[in-house]
């Protein structure tokens, strides 16, 4: 499977670039750096920067809309081989949704594709077609492949572009049935047709990984699959215990003693409402690792700090949205406690959980310390209810835009004392990119020798 991931913002970059007048040429061209995440049978190719080509790198040819020089070439070129990264040809129909190849396009840009892949073919290169929303590619991968992989591109921002991914067969059956079960059941969906026309498909195409299937976790996929989420990647190895019943949902007697599995649990609950639904359970997220990156968006309910640390890093390198869910009860004085909690919304290339100053190297040292133990801490299943919630709220925003808030970064706080959930005030100063995880940093590492 290989997916083509471009940020909002960096789409919006081109498409302003793209849509330049210039003195002589009737549109422009430029170019995508890409970086690489690959494992088994997983490519995420990332578009990390964009580069316009100069003025002066075109020429007047009236038999065509636009010519470049061998300049704009052999600088893209350069690229590939001084930067370590591909190169992507890329131009605008304008308009909006995936755009197709024209027969100019079919002509003339393959072979130019398969030069810039003939540079490395380590790199991931080829050549796209951009709307203003969305964008169509044909991108050879990394390896020794001469044909491109033609796929629509995933946008990462608000709203998200799912992309339905069917390449086998089983893919495309299960795509048909399920089609054909949301025709029939479309009572089911009704009251939540606000939505937008196309939220029940864009739902029921959208892969959630949800870290942690406790207290909070449990919620998360109730919800979700009750939304009408059905592809789940679900990470937990613990089982049910008598201390959990307080506020896991849909955990029973019966699963104590029989000692189920949380992660089965959550299946249970989800196949309940989908009895063809997708979900895939690991023991660790850490070897999950392919199957976490295929997702659209991860959850992440975990106790510790240093844990929420590396999955947020974990989705920064492979440009997946990550939302933080999380509560803790302080005590104040004699007899007097505050539950406290978080739901945050860490988009890649926007403010991270290190720029919310929520992970701070004081908390990851502090928990170091006690051996990253978070121990026995209190949990409630009225405040995860309440912040898991929000969360489910965040997503379905995110995927459907349904409230055209255009909010891709988000920190809210809970209070339980006044059940109060409000803006962290810090966000609002944190307009520019994080500086932590730039986006050029996306993908596998790359090693260059000395
Ligand atoms: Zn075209
Ligand atoms: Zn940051």
């Amino acid at each position: 499977m290989q997916k083509v991931k471009l940020l909002k913002t960096l789409l919006d970059e081109a498409v302003a670039d793209l849509h330049r007048p210039h003195s002589f040429a009737a549109e422009r061209v430029g170019f995508f750096s890409t970086n690489c995440s690959s494992t088994g049978k997983t490519t995420l190719v990332h578009c990390v920067a964009y580069h316009s080509v100069p003025d002066e790198q075109y020429l007047q040819d009236h038999s065509v809309g636009v010519r470049i020089g061998s300049a704009a070439i052999t600088d893209a070129m350069a690229r590939i081989a001084v930067h370590k990264v591909g190169q992507v040809h890329v131009h605008s129909h304008g308009g909006v949704g995936v755009p197709s190849p024209s027969g100019v396009d079919s002509a003339e840009l393959p072979s130019l594709g398969r030069s810039l892949h003939n540079v490395d073919h380590g790199k991931a290169s080829g050549w796209a077609i951009l709307s203003g929303n969305g964008g169509w590619s044909s991108i050879a991968p990394p390896g020794n492949s001469e044909i491109g992989v033609e796929s629509a591109i995933s946008v990462v921002g608000y709203p998200l572009t799912i992309v339905q991914h069917g390449a086998d067969r089983r893919t495309r059956w299960s795509w048909r049935r399920l089609f054909k079960k949301r025709t029939t059941l479309v009572d089911r969906f009704d009251r939540q047709g606000f939505l937008g026309p196309d939220s029940d498909t864009i739902l029921a195409c959208l892969r959630v990984g949800i870290v942690g299937l406790g207290g909070g976790g449990s919620h998360m996929a109730q919800q979700l699959a009750h939304l009408g989420i059905t592809r789940f990647v679900l990470c937990d190895h613990d089982r049910i215990s008598e201390t959990n019943l307080n506020r896991t949902v849909s955990a029973t007697e019966a699963d104590v003693k029989r000692k189920t599995k949380k992660t089965a649990i959550a299946e249970r609950t989800i196949r309940s409402l989908h009895d063809d639904a997708d979900v895939v359970k690991v023991e660790m997220w850490e070897t999950g690792a392919e199957l976490l990156m295929r997702c659209d968006i991860i959850v992440g309910c975990v106790d510790t700090f240093g844990g929420r640390r590396d999955l947020e890093a974990f989705c920064r390198r492979h440009l997946i949205p990550y939302v933080d869910v999380g509560m803790d009860v302080q005590q104040l004085g004699d007899q007097k406690y505050e539950i406290i909690g978080q739901v945050i919304l860490s988009m890649p290339g926007k403010a991270c959980m290190h720029c919310m100053n929520f992970l701070t190297d004081e908390v990851l040292a502090e928990e170091a310390r006690r051996y990253g133990a978070a121990g026995g801490r209190p949990q409630v299943v009225w405040s995860n209810g309440v912040l898991c919630s929000a969360a489910v709220g965040i997503i379905a925003d995110l995927a459907t835009g349904w409230s055209r808030s255009g909010r891709d970064s988000i920190y809210l706080n809970f209070r339980g004392s006044n059940l109060s959930i409000s803006d962290d005030p810090r966000l609002q100063y944190l307009l520019g990119p994080c500086p932590h995880y730039p986006l050029i940093e996306a993908g596998d590492p790359t090693w260059t020798p000395l």
